[in-house]
């Protein structure tokens, strides 16, 4: 959705999660607009580093809401020594522990296997940690504090400051999102779709995303000024329409003389 006029810039549905789901929708909605750069506001559930790395790649300044820190994790770590109260230092890739301890990394690069994705981290370390007198509330691995940093992790903080910079900016997503859920959802009734399979359901969202936007905008332009925009219209898909035509009759007139003449002998 666009913030100025509550349009439908993208839309496509997908049957996976949605933390793989943000780069894909994000280009497709800038190629849409054909527009070289824009703020992409997007919910948590879409939080995550390569997808957002992607965005960064193609222009899109992302605020994703960060999800919630963690109360501790299974190191035994307490809420003042999680990685986020760890300073990252970007001039000589270090990490600066709560207690002023500097962790280095050895430059190499590890790799890491989710269900269906994977990525590099390096891991920082301090010999300090042995004579740390709070090393019981930062870790209980006996040789020390590890902290691992992705490959994503500069394009993840950059968005992460962003989202906390901006609030109200952020605010605005769930403005723009009510509109049309609620029109869709609530006044319509789409609140399931009518056919099953990935395709029919990305058909049937389309056709509905489509009267949405003609709807609203009858109500920002009115029916005249409307037509008169669509006559004007030097519409881009024409050609591929046409090239679509004229694909769909040769096979159906190549698979048409096939089995007549099959049928003839
Ligand atoms: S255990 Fe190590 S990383 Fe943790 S606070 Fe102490 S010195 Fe810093």
């Amino acid at each position: 959705m666009d913030a100025k006029h509550n349009l439908v810039v993208a839309t496509h549905t997908i049957n996976k999660n949605d933390r793989s789901a943000l780069s894909a929708i994000a280009l497709e909605a800038k190629e849409n607009l054909g527009i070289e750069t824009y703020t992409a506001l997007v919910d948590k559930g879409y939080h995550n580093g390569k997808q957002i790395e992607i965005c960064k790649q193609g222009s899109i300044t992302t605020i994703v809401a960060q999800p919630g820190q963690g109360k501790s994790n299974e190191n035994g770590t307490q809420p003042a020594y999680l990685v986020a109260r760890f300073q990252y230092n970007k001039s000589n890739d270090t990490y600066t522990c709560p207690e002023g301890q500097t962790l280095q990394t050895t430059g190499r690069w590890h790799k890491k296997t989710t269900d269906k994705d994977s990525y590099n981290f390096k891991k920082y370390r301090t010999s300090k940690c042995r004579e740390c007198p709070v090393k019981h509330l930062c870790t209980s691995r006996a040789a020390g504090r590890e902290i691992d940093r992705s490959q994503y992790a500069d394009a993840v903080e950059e968005n992460n400051k962003r989202y906390q910079e901006n609030p109200q900016l952020y605010r605005k997503r769930q403005e723009i999102n009510e509109h049309i859920f609620g029109t869709i959802k609530r006044q319509w009734g789409y609140n399931h779709t009518n056919l099953t399979g990935l395709d029919k359901v990305n058909g049937e969202h389309s056709l509905i995303m489509l009267v949405y936007n003609i709807k609203r905008s009858i109500n920002i332009l009115g029916v005249p000024e409307l037509i008169a925009k669509l006559q004007k219209w030097n519409s881009p898909y024409k050609e591929k329409v046409l090239f679509l035509l004229k694909t769909s009759y040769l096979k159906l007139n190549t698979a048409t003389v096939f089995y007549s003449e099959k049928l003839t002998a």
